[in-house]
């Protein structure tokens, strides 16, 4: 079976995690404040904090951006479900907006119209690895006195049209080390700022509460235990050396599935870089023809050796969102229609060009046995 994803591990990072065991210092380290350096040297940020997962980054940073209780924040429903649940972590609630059909980031147009009066935050996304439209909602941001915070857990590499890197351009900006993510820790995540009042926020918090000078039982605010292992951050480290490579190879590699894929009807491939835009490449999403049926494409891919999977629900038709917040369908057609036909493919660093040949053979056996069966019916 060739999987969806498989992180790149090696004897630098093998290394990296014995020496930690073996200085028997496992927490709030050393290698913490290296990792965090080293980090945010990469992406151009003055400041970054480490934190346990790309979520507890988004809740932290939400917080430091002032958003609470009965604040709204305009976020985007074509995401993977942490943006907006770190929203509802808060009792703020998460006011979503349609995608750009070809980006599939918040449409900066729709997030304008859904601003009202409650409106605390804008929360852009970068899915998929493409960077958002930030100087349209920096726009925004600054006609309506808002917020911004940034979910760059799926966007480590990418870059705007004006050369600035994803997380470098002033609001908080979260990237995550989940074992799929361009760079891993097994479980990590890192805030990014460009503002010393918010690193110091976001370290508080993440630790109980405590002021970097103050003693460990002392908490002067509500805190949380958000914090990341020495082992965790060597590991980061470690991955940070090969980054470059790692993002090479992806980048690689959506050039060979380009290829692959080309001349299948229908079949709709990631949005090229426009302009200046570079995408930080994450997963590789096509999106189905119309009126076909995914799981059974699914299920073929599955029977000749390839994984894949429907890549990502909106958010907003979800139960838990259903429910609670009383979203229904046809609210956001755009998002709805690209869920309704999005598939990932095997997508990895190492990844063979045998490989992607292979998954698109299978692709396209996948959907020309659905055509037959279908011309057999008629
Ligand atoms: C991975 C991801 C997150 C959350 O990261 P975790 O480290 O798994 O908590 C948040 N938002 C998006 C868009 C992601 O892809």
């Amino acid at each position: 079976m060739i999987p969806l994803a498989r992180p790149v591990l090696g004897a630098e990072e093998e290394r990296a995690v014995v020496e930690v065991l073996r200085s028997g210092r496992l927490s709030l380290g050393p290698r913490m404040e290296e990792f965090e350096r080293l980090f945010a040297q990469r992406i151009g940020a003055p400041f970054a904090s480490a934190v346990s997962s790309g979520t507890a980054g988004l809740h932290l940073a939400l917080r430091a951006a002032g958003v609470g209780e009965g604040c709204e924040v305009v976020t985007s429903p074509f995401s993977f479900v942490a943006s907006a649940n770190a929203v509802v972590y808060e009792n703020a609630i998460p006011v979503f907006a349609d995608i750009d059909p070809v980006t599939l980031n918040l449409s900066p147009e729709a997030a304008a119209a859904a601003v009202g009066p409650r409106t605390a935050a804008l929360l852009p996304v970068h899915i998929f690895g493409y960077p958002a439209d930030l100087p349209a909602f920096e726009t925004i941001a600054a006609r309506d006195g808002l917020a911004i915070v940034e979910d760059a857990c799926e966007a480590l590499g990418a870059v705007h049209a004006d050369g600035v890197k994803v997380g470098a351009r002033g609001h908080p900006a979260v990237f995550a080390f989940y074992a799929n993510k361009q760079l891993t820790t097994g479980e990590g995540g890192m805030v990014a700022s460009c503002d010393g009042a918010i690193k110091e926020r976001v370290d508080s918090e993440r630790n109980q509460g405590r002021a970097v000078d103050m003693g460990w039982l002392e908490h002067d605010r509500l805190g949380f235990n958000y914090r990341l292992s020495e082992i965790a951050c060597a590991l980061g480290t470690a991955q940070l050396g090969r980054l470059d490579g790692m993002l090479a190879d992806r980048a690689a590699l959506a050039v060979r599935y380009r290829e692959a894929l080309a001349g299948i009807e229908g079949l709709r491939l990631p949005c090229p870089d426009r302009g200046g835009e570079r995408r930080g490449w994450f997963v590789f999403v096509v999106q189905l023809p119309a009126g076909v049926d995914r799981d059974a494409v699914v299920g073929e891919l599955a029977r000749r050796g390839v994984q894949s999977k429907p890549y990502l629900p909106a958010i907003h038709l979800m139960s838990f969102y259903r429910e609670r917040f009383g979203f229904r369908e046809g609210q956001f057609p755009v998002c709805e229609q690209v869920a309704a036909r999005s598939l990932a493919l095997p997508f990895f660093p190492g990844m063979s060009e045998a490989q992607v040949e292979r998954v698109a053979g299978a692709l396209r056996g996948a959907l020309a046995q659905r055509e037959g069966r279908a011309a057999a019916r008629r």
